[in-house]
């Protein structure tokens, strides 16, 4: 059993109608997909753009669910109970909420341009240390998700992460609403899906709609390296602390020992504390999220950091920057999970920063969702290309053609440039040696992981 909740609660929260059923009836779980329901569940049917779920209902009581919420009249035969609602997106939300305001737990909410996922993975390691910890799956970060992983937890967490997404003004605030965090964190301000948004500032504020329903003595943890998250830090009224490598960071990151495989990370914390972690070499960004994670942590539990000293290790989600070695000797460099400007820049220099025996290549997709800043976000990164110590570039996509075309004499034996999958795998095939490190990444729109898979397969 999970969740605790009984029908009568459902309808508190829902403001539904109970067509059939007893309201003592208990509702342990819900789930949104008769695909994978169980037994005993209770199916809430969503419409989406594609599916509607009312059309699965049938589906879910062979599955032999107990109950089923809707918001269009269905006949329902059988021993199970039916709610009805107004809009079945908007119950699954008051229902998350309404279980929200029953658990003990502590609510983390990550927000940010970039490394959500990869952060409240760390933050979720880090908790786990103090207490028992429940982390959103995989990026389940939005209307949906953001409840589906309120329901998810146990009722006996002391911690929740959930990480926020967003694409529009309103939605952060939204989900805010829903989880009513103690600890909202934002990982950076960037230039992701500012297509939609307008402007840098557009972000700025709708990523600060997370501290709107913050829990009333809430903490707020933002970049202090990221100039649009210090002017949300400026403007806020509550209890706030900052991470970066600039002197004034409330938690302070300094690489204080490099060499070729390490850095030694020393942490200064708040209260003057210190700890030292030997981790393998990121880009400075990934061990912002770090440092942001583990300010987190000391807000929850000054005195655990120490315990890290001992062994700490981590790692990226799939499709993170993920290195991947093959017998024949090249390396790949997996960062094919999704792209804006900010994650391929740090992209960039992580292959900048790797040692590698051969020569050092980049595989770059188009970035999608950048609007009118298509051309300037796509100039950024083949910039940052040129300033790097990169051997050859070979850009895939619309968009890049775009951005390449302002530049006068490109160097075409270094840089190359398809819009056909098939084409950018020859030009692979034709120029890849052993030694080699390979960066591939792009929009998720770009597929780019089947080019990985032609290089772990193929080559
Ligand atoms: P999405 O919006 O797609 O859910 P996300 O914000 O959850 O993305 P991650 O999946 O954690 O981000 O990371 C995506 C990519 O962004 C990583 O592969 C890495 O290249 C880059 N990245 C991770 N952390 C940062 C950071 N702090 N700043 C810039 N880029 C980052
Ligand atoms: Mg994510």
């Amino acid at each position: 059993m999970k969740l605790d909740l009984t029908v009568e609660d459902i309808l508190e929260a829902t403001n539904g109608v109970l067509i059939k059923g007893d309201i003592r009836e208990k509702v342990d779980s819900i789930s949104t997909d008769t695909r994978n329901i169980n037994e005993d569940e209770v199916f809430i049917a969503l419409k989406g753009e594609k599916f509607d779920g009312h059309d699965f209902v049938k589906d879910a009581i062979l599955k032999g669910v107990k109950g089923i919420i809707i918001s269009r009249e269905i006949a329902v035969e059988g021993n199970i109970f039916v709610i009805r609602v107004q809009d079945t997106l908007k119950a699954l939300q008051d229902i998350a909420n309404y279980y929200r305001r029953k658990l003990k737990t502590k609510v983390i909410g990550v927000t940010g341009s970039s490394g959500k996922t990869t952060t409240k993975n760390l933050i979720g390691k880090l908790l786990s240390i103090v207490g028992k910890t429940y982390v959103s799956r995989e990026n389940f970060n939005n209307e949906i998700g953001v409840p589906l992983s309120i329901l998810d937890a146990e009722e006996d967490v002391d911690f929740l992460v959930l990480e926020m997404a967003m694409r529009n003004k309103g939605e952060i605030s939204l989900l805010s609403k829903i989880a009513e965090p103690d600890i909202g964190v934002i990982t950076n301000i960037g230039w992701a899906h500012i297509g939609r948004l307008g402007s840098r500032e557009a972000i700025m504020e709708a990523k600060a709609e997370i501290f709107e329903h913050i829990k009333q003595d809430g903490v707020a943890i933002l970049n202090n390296d990221d100039p649009f998250s210090m002017r949300i830090y400026e403007k806020l009224k509550i209890k706030k602390y900052t991470f970066g490598f600039d002197e004034r960071s409330d938690l302070r990151g300094e690489i204080v020992e490099k060499n070729e495989e390490n850095y030694l990370l020393k942490i200064n914390f708040p209260d003057g504390k210190d700890i030292k972690l030997s981790l393998p070499i990121y880009p400075l960004n990934i061990y912002r999220n770090l440092l942001l994670s583990l300010l987190v942590l000391w807000v929850i539990s000054p005195e655990s950091v120490y315990s890290l000293e001992k062994d700490f290790y981590f790692d990226l989600p799939k499709q993170r920057l993920n290195l991947k070695r093959k017998e024949n000797g090249l390396v790949i460099i997996d960062d094919t999970y999704n792209a804006n400007p900010d994650s391929m820049r740090t992209a960039i220099e992580y292959l900048d920063l790797l040692k590698s025996s051969g020569r050092k290549i980049v595989l770059l997709g188009d970035m999608l969702e950048l609007g009118d800043h298509s051309i300037d976000g796509h100039r950024e990164v083949i910039e940052e290309v040129f300033k790097r110590n990169i051997d050859m570039a070979i850009f895939y996509g619309p968009e890049m053609r775009k951005a390449l075309d302002t530049y006068q004499n490109l160097d075409k034996k270094r840089i190359y440039w398809s819009k056909d999958p098939e084409e950018i795998k020859s030009i692979l095939k034709n120029s890849l040696c052993a030694g080699d490190t390979i960066l591939v990444k792009g929009s998720r729109a770009m597929y780019m992981e089947n080019f990985v898979k032609f290089l772990e397969d193929e080559l």
